[in-house]
């Protein structure tokens, strides 16, 4: 899948999202900790886009991190994740954006759990929460 292979003008952006999807979709903004929408989630079901609605992350590798944000150690695809290298606010972090539309998600750090040792340190305002497992 190709990068921003689901494209829309800015204009169509701000009237698709809300203020808030927008602000963390579009312009890389991060939503606080422990006051979003899904930090302590536990349902099962699909963590979607919110921009384009891919399907990204699964409830069954979400795990409670402490950081107040929704947390994943492994992603659904990782083919369907763009990473890229966030030299912002004086830290060198790596950027996850959708791979499809370009949207900003969060970022990835490398303190998770096994098996990957890895996190997705995710904004609940980039997801959409489909109930039901994969495939119902
Ligand atoms: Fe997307």
């Amino acid at each position: 899948m190709s990068m921003k292979e689901f494209h829309l003008t800015e204009e169509e952006w701000r009237k698709k999202l809300t203020p808030q999807q927008y602000r963390v979709l579009r312009e890389q903004g991060t939503e606080p900790a422990f006051q979003n929408e899904y930090w302590n989630k536990h349902e099962d079901g699909t963590y979607c886009c919110a921009g384009c609605g891919a399907e990204l992350f699964r409830s069954a590798e979400k795990y409670d991190s402490g950081s107040g944000w929704p947390s994943f150690w492994e992603a659904i695809d990782r083919s369907k994740l763009a990473l890229l290298e966030d030299r912002s606010h004086g830290m060198v972090r790596v950027e996850v954006r959708c791979a499809r539309c370009g949207g900003h998600l969060g970022h990835l750090f490398d303190d998770g759990p096994n098996p990957t040792g890895e996190r997705f340190c995710m904004n609940s305002a980039s997801l959409e929460f489909q109930t039901g497992k994969e495939g119902e």
